[in-house]
């Protein structure tokens, strides 16, 4: 499969437009145009998972961290990203990288671990962004009205709520007269015609606008199809960083932290809070998450599970009656390698492997 239309379906699920704006993703060192067979999945790359993936033959390494991250002025190999880059093109293998966008899409890291822990009806935490919605209101021929409608339905327009196919249809009369370069469906040139015509109206959220558009001048009988976009001022779906839920069953912090070392197979993990404190609702931001102390509590959350908290952090959660669960950076992001091998895993013709190189760079003693 080439480089770019393994992108395409990578971006597709998870766009790059959601992450946050000082982050860095997407393919970060490449040939657009290369032959991908094998790609090895990592939390990031360093010079061990490079040389895991020169002896593995892989041609694409895909990282949860942005390989690249901070401004470069020169790529040689007396510097050591310089040194990585240099062996990674001459190597042939790209390199792309999936950071905040991974964090805020649906079925992305925050997602996957909620799903791992069981944690089921999830809603976002800190909303970043709400996708814009059009209005489509395309004229058809009576004759040729169900097969437009069942253009844009098969598209993915006309979704509301749990409900799809939503469309609005009025009949009318459209006029026009066929002009001399034209080849009209129905009509002579010079004759201005009057045909039964429906309007037919539909939502559609800004991702797929464009293929939608497509689908339906394809569907639509006409050389020129009549159709007008207006932009909504109601929002779709939203999407954000941190998830939260509320348990099917209480538990105690204690038994909340047991439960996530055995689901992450942990065997230490760090606690705020009283042990015995009753958990009904639970916030979890992968990564590096204790600023999001504060909102969780907004929602009524007795506790965060994140990683990175610092002393303060943690004073300031004991303040505010709230308890974390600190299960370091590396555990919460590790399973970075399955949620994107179970993803890769369902396009055909490329081989997925997981880096077996430890990136935890803590050790206990
Ligand atoms: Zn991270």
């Amino acid at each position: 499969m080439k480089l770019n239309d393994l992108i395409k379906k990578i971006e597709n699920k998870y766009p790059l437009n959601l992450a946050y704006d000082w982050d860095n993703v997407g393919l970060l060192v490449g040939d657009f145009h290369s032959e991908v067979k094998t790609v090895l999945v990592s939390l990031e790359a360093n010079e061990k998972v490079i040389e895991e993936a020169i002896e593995k033959n892989v041609d694409l390494i895909v990282t949860h961290h942005p390989f690249i991250f901070r401004k470069m002025n020169k790529i040689n190999t007396k510097d050591l990203k310089g040194r990585l880059i240099h062996k990674l093109i001459k190597n042939d293998i790209a390199l792309y990288s999936m950071h905040t966008n991974f964090d805020i899409a649906f079925d992305g890291l925050n997602d996957y671990f909620m799903e791992i822990m069981g944690f089921e009806n999830s809603k976002i935490l800190d909303v970043t962004s709400s996708e814009i919605l059009y209005k489509l209101a395309v004229y058809a021929p009576m004759t040729h009205e169900i097969i437009v409608r069942e253009a844009l339905g098969e598209s993915g327009a006309g979704y509301i709520g749990n409900y799809s196919n939503c469309t609005f249809n009025s009949p009318g009369i459209g006029t026009f007269r066929p002009e001399d370069n034209s080849n009209p469906f129905i009509g002579e040139k010079g004759k201005t015609e009057e045909v039964k015509e429906v309007k037919i109206e539909t939502i559609v959220p800004s991702s797929i606008l464009q293929k939608t558009i497509s689908k339906m001048i394809n569907a639509h009988p006409y050389e020129e199809v009549a159709y007008d976009v207006y932009k909504l001022e109601n929002k779709g779906k939203s999407v954000g960083l941190g998830r939260y839920a509320t348990l099917s069953s209480e538990i105690d912090l204690k038994g909340l932290c047991e439960k996530i070392k055995s689901k992450l197979n942990m065997d230490h993990i760090r606690v705020v809070g009283e042990l015995n404190t009753k958990i009904k609702k639970v916030a979890v931001v992968t990564g590096a998450g204790s600023d999001m102390v504060g909102l969780a509590k907004s929602k009524n959350c007795d506790v965060i599970i994140t990683g990175d908290v610092k002393y303060h952090e943690a004073q300031d959660a004991l303040d505010m009656n709230m308890c974390i669960v600190d299960c370091g950076h590396f555990d919460t992001e590790d399973i970075f390698k399955d949620v994107m091998k179970r993803f890769l895993q369902t396009i055909e013709s490329v081989e997925i492997i997981s880096s077996t190189v430890n990136l935890n760079p803590f050790k206990i003693i």
